[in-house]
């Protein structure tokens, strides 16, 4: 079976549409702020700034280039403060003169949507519902809910321990909760036998940003796979994941694919956060 992420993110989309026409006294509003030049984060911030405009959010895309992490902060205090605008995304990555945790710190918490910042960080790993949980490992609890693939009481392995993807879609399946109570390992590049720790997997999760790092060899007969992985075919505009598709694809139970897979689910999650951070905020 393919997740369809394409499928079920326009079905999110759809609903979020009708709650969006009914928001008061205005849409709610996310502003990105983009900082380099970086192609594949103007493309990132195109796509979601998009995605905003076709459910009725207002939208606005802030290029700024700092000279230092004070410039940054000042511009993000300015958002927090400004009443109008409910969710701040900063597009990662950052100029390397600016340091990630003093600018994820100092977005707002209530105005987090993209879920970074170590309050909302600590609140998943908490279990407590009422913060904002990072998009894509989200997207990827909701993609496998809405193809009816129940994580509880199953291995996940999770193959990539960063701050956006591995650690919080770790923390969020092995929660004691709907949508969670799986045995998650977490494994990376100094894991030793990457493929035995692969093959105990009943669900596998590719999290590297490395073409066919996952092979057929490491994936047990009937293996539900999530890719993570976007990774550009240098001298094409091709984009592939992390899993050796082709080649799994006859072996697993289910496999999402890219592009299709967890990218919409994520840009559909981002959404879903800024109505929710809207709301937060209306109720007070
Ligand atoms: P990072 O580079 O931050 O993390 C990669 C992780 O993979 C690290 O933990 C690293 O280990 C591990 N790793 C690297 N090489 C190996 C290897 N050979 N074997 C095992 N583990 C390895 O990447 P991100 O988490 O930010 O992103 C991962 C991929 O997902 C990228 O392709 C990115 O573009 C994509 N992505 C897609 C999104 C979507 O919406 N579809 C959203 C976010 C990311 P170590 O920690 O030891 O270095």
């Amino acid at each position: 079976m393919i997740l369809d992420g394409k499928r079920v993110s326009q079905q999110i989309i759809e609903a979020i549409k009708k709650e969006v026409k009914a928001c008061t006294p205005r849409p709610p509003c996310l502003v990105a702020l983009i900082t380099t030049d970086h192609p594949a984060s103007h493309t990132y911030v195109s796509k979601k700034a998009a995605a905003c405009r076709e459910v009725g959010i207002t939208s606005k895309v802030h290029h700024i280039r700092p000279k230092n992490t004070e410039e940054l902060l000042e511009a993000i205090d300015a958002l927090n403060m400004d009443p109008t605008v409910d969710g701040i995304l900063v597009q990662l990555p950052l100029p390397p003169t600016i340091s990630v945790a003093l600018i994820l710190e100092r977005i707002d918490p209530k105005k987090d949507v993209d879920g970074f910042h170590p309050v909302n960080m600590g609140k998943l790993l908490l279990g407590e519902r009422d913060g904002f949980i990072p998009c894509t490992p989200l997207g990827i609890q909701v993609l496998l809910q809405e193809h009816q693939i129940d994580v509880a009481g199953k291995r996940v392995v999770i193959v990539g321990r960063s701050n956006i993807v591995g650690k919080p879609l770790a923390a969020l399946l092995m929660q004691n909760a709907p949508g969670g109570n799986a045995t998650v390992t977490v494994a990376h590049s100094q894991t030793p036998n990457l493929k035995e720790v692969c093959l105990s997997a009943d669900i596998l999760v590719a999290a590297v940003g490395k073409p066919k790092v996952i092979t057929k060899e490491m994936c047990r007969e009937g293996v539900c796979i999530v890719d993570v992985g976007v990774n550009k075919i240098e001298g094409t505009s091709k984009l592939v994941g992390d899993v050796d598709f082709e080649n799994v694809f006859p072996h697993v139970s289910a496999i999402t694919p890219v592009p299709g897979g967890v990218g919409p689910m994520t840009i559909a999650m981002l959404l879903t956060n800024t109505l929710k951070a809207f709301r937060h905020k209306k109720e007070g």
